[in-house]
């Protein structure tokens, strides 16, 4: 029987080959030490690594009666422009009638101007990757002051350490990362053995 959801380990290897996943010593934003680092629009810059990744993450959600039910009437929605690849990924394995993406704007997190209350079908949430899990929630209660329920959230990975659920609403995603932060000095192995550092954006 063909495998049609691809292993972490395999989404993983493709996240190693393209770049998108990287070891080494980083420092985040917030003053944290990783031993890892995930850039994930790198996986997602080569069309054959995108389809594979979106093809098996919309599985994820073809599987539950209560979405695939509700197809093609869906919406996929983007928290942010890292997803935006996603959900067009997405919203091709499953037919999804409508595609819609928040953007940070002057630090509020808003979809563009003129989506009018009950234009916007339920929603499927994707996005790239979970870290926190705050970018799903801010745009989860964008999407419901247009009126539109939530029935489907995932990503290609979502960080342990982040909500596993939305509301009622499980996330799915190929990849559970236990990510490793670490405070600078003894706590980080890479700082004990004098390893440079790579400061990342986000
Ligand atoms: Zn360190």
């Amino acid at each position: 029987m063909v495998d049609l959801i691809p292993s972490s380990d395999t989404v993983m290897q493709i996240l190693k080959r393209t770049g998108a996943f990287r070891e080494g010593h980083f420092v985040y934003p917030n003053g944290k030490h990783s031993p890892h680092y995930f850039q994930m629009p790198l996986a997602f810059r080569y069309y054959d690594t995108a389809r594979v990744l979106a093809v098996a993450l919309s599985r994820k959600f073809r599987v539950d009666r209560d979405i695939s039910s509700q197809l093609p009437k869906v919406s996929i929605v983007s928290p942010s422009s890292g997803g935006i690849p996603v959900a067009f990924g997405v919203r091709d394995a499953l037919s999804a009638q409508q595609i819609y993406w928040a953007e940070q704007e002057a630090d509020k997190r808003r979809f563009r101007q003129y989506i009018n209350k009950g234009e916007v079908n339920p929603c499927i949430m994707v996005d790239d990757i979970i870290r926190s899990g705050n970018a799903i929630e801010e745009t989860d209660a964008l999407v419901k002051e247009l009126g539109a329920p939530v029935i489907g959230c995932g990503a290609i990975v979502r960080f342990t350490s982040a909500t596993d659920k939305l509301g009622a609403v499980p996330i799915r995603s190929l990849v559970e990362f236990d990510a490793h932060m670490y405070d600078e000095g003894d706590e980080c192995s890479d700082c004990r053995k004098d390893v440079p550092v790579k400061h990342v954006r986000f």
